[in-house]
């Protein structure tokens, strides 16, 4: 076995630290761009583009796998997002679903009062009228410009609104709403599966789809947007056995991220305190990512009770409803309403989860002195000129300032860390940063690479098959057939030749394909290749008819 020439024993490495990494590695290689960007955009909607599809639906067959094909209790499912109004009535939506907001009277803004008072006051509020105390006694001010005039906090709504019908009749007649989670969609159909599938408790049901809020503060790139994609399971028991099977859904939902790479380091559980669950709620855990920007939300495992289904029944509170949502147990010989547990994940958040944990800067081989020296003294003067700077947020400042000295005292150990200080937006907008990229970017380029270390079942391609050169007709129909079989085979593979073969290996590990596969002289003659390994560089031969099962072996 051989590796890729590299100098470095232990190549310095350096893991995504700034969101704005991930963005520029996704617009500019294919997975995520901004949404009608030849209109100028739509402020937080994104398009998944031919690498971010691949991921993206990677990620959703690898949880419908786990969640449905590999279980003998789960059932798949596929509702409208177009509901009878009456769902999102009953369901308590229509009263409930919405965020407190508050009126800067100073500046016109209108922030999430619940976000405000927690990063003033360090704490989540326990209500709307703590919120509105602290408003009252000047205690919080607006997170843009300062001012202590606030409005009271007032609900609303997140539901996109929108009409069924030709005619617009300028009354409710023809409202509906936009579903904002895929869940009711299971509870309404809970009747339906059950007759169908002659399903016995416990047992799930599954379900992928959109979902939309009129988010009033999106952001964070895909962690946050206005349509997204849950991937949502409600699991029925009986009652008295709704707390150990909430237990083995937090460990079972757990180890899907681990299994599929996620370090463990970066995932927790984080069980949600008295004063944040909805008063339906017996226990909710949220399992959290530390994404660039802090340990935030990938997924809420909630023990619903049996309260949807009951709301979905028919009962002096719900008339409207034809019938009830229950379930007559052969072994009790009576009826019950089943307990439900929830496992409610984003199937854009875990994709953004899988891109941060995976990506990585990596220095592999020292770059000559005299471009260090260059390199180090343009971030020393980027560094003074930042602070220099007048009007940037202190925070801002002091966080671009600590950077660049700790880049400039490592170089060139520290290149990948500039990697990211290049792509930093706030550093962007201070003028030295021209000359940094113009000389750091080429140094980057030829002394590191930058490397998606996502697991084989979740990247966009399996395989890259390339010629060793392109002018030779032998190596290319060899390469192009090589690629042929293995696509049909069930391998996502892709052909390349429009480079040399360093470059064509840098340009999948950016994209985090797993497997290079070159056709060699030596391939025309024994029928082997060259397959290179992403993660440790390190190449192999092997017998090119063997490939397809070598591959399928390697993705189970
Ligand atoms: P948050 O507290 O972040 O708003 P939530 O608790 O309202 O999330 P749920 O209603 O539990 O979220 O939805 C389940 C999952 O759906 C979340 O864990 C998240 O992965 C995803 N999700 C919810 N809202 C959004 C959104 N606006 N953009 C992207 N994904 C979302």
């Amino acid at each position: 076995m051989t590796a890729d020439a590299i100098s470095l024993d232990c190549p310095l490495i350096m893991p995504a630290t700034s969101l704005d990494t991930i963005v520029s590695l996704c617009k500019r290689r294919g997975f995520v761009f901004p949404s009608s960007s030849v209109y100028g955009g739509l402020g937080s909607t994104w398009d998944y583009g031919p690498l971010g599809v691949e991921l993206k639906n990677n990620v959703k067959r690898a949880w419908w796998r786990s969640v449905v094909h590999e279980r003998d209790d789960m059932e798949g499912l596929d509702a409208a997002i177009l509901m009878n109004r009456l769902v999102w009535k009953y369901s308590g939506h229509e009263a409930t679903f919405s965020d407190p907001m508050t009126d800067c009277r100073a500046c016109k803004t209108r922030p999430r009062a619940d976000h405000v008072f927690a990063a003033q006051k360090g704490r989540d509020p326990k209500g709307l009228d703590e919120i509105n105390a602290a408003i009252a006694a000047k205690e919080i001010s607006c997170p843009k410009c300062g001012s202590k005039d606030l409005t009271p906090a007032r609900p609303f709504n997140l539901m996109f609104r929108t009409s069924v019908g030709a005619v617009d009749s300028g009354d409710d007649s023809g409202l509906v709403y936009m579903r904002p989670e895929t869940a009711q969609g299971i509870y309404v159909n809970f009747g339906n599966v059950l007759d169908t599938m002659r399903r016995k408790l416990p047992f799930g049901i599954a379900q992928v789809g959109k979902a939309f809020r009129n988010e009033i503060t999106p952001g964070n790139f895909t962690f946050r947007t206005r349509e997204f994609e849950q991937m949502e399971i409600e699991y029925f028991v009986r009652p008295g056995e709704d707390e150990a099977a909430h237990e083995a859904w937090i460990a079972e939902r757990q180890n899907w991220y681990l299994k599929l790479g996620m370090r463990r380091e970066n995932l927790r559980v984080r069980e949600q305190e008295k004063h944040e669950l909805a008063h339906y709620a017996k226990r909710c855990v949220d399992l959290e990512y530390k994404f660039p920007m802090g340990w935030s939300e990938l997924e809420g495992i909630a023990n619903r009770t049996d309260y949807d289904l009951k709301a979905h029944s028919r009962s002096p509170e719900n008339p409207d409803a034809v019938g009830e949502l229950k379930y007559f147990d052969q072994e009790l010989k009576k009826h019950l309403v089943p307990y439900v547990i929830e496992p409610s994940a984003g199937a854009d958040r875990a994709t953004l989860a899988f891109l941060c944990d995976a990506y990585e800067d990596a220095l592999v081989k020292e770059p000559p002195a005299e471009d260090t020296t260059k390199l180090r003294d343009l971030v020393e003067s980027f560094a003074k000129s930042v602070g220099r700077r007048e009007g940037m947020a202190a925070d801002v400042k002091q966080r671009l300032v600590s950077t660049a000295e700790t880049i400039a005292a490592g170089l060139p150990g520290t290149l990948p860390q500039l990697i990211g200080l290049m792509e930093d937006s706030e550093a962007a907008t201070i003028e030295v940063m021209k000359k940094v990229r113009g000389v750091g970017e080429k140094i980057a380029e030829e002394h590191t690479r930058t490397v998606l270390h996502l697991h084989p079942r979740l990247a966009p391609l399996t395989v890259a098959v390339f010629p060793l050169k392109r002018n030779d007709p032998r190596l290319v129909e060899m390469a192009r057939g090589l690629k042929r079989d293995l696509q049909r085979s069930g391998v996502r593979t892709v052909y390349d030749d429009t480079g040399a073969i360093g470059k064509l290996y840098r340009r999948q590990d950016e994209i985090g394909t797993p497997w290079c596969i070159t056709v060699d002289f030596q391939s025309l003659e024994d029928q082997t290749v060259t397959v290179r390994d992403r993660d440790t560089m390190q190449q192999e031969r092997l017998l090119a008819p063997e490939l397809a099962s070598t591959f399928a072996t390697r993705l189970t």
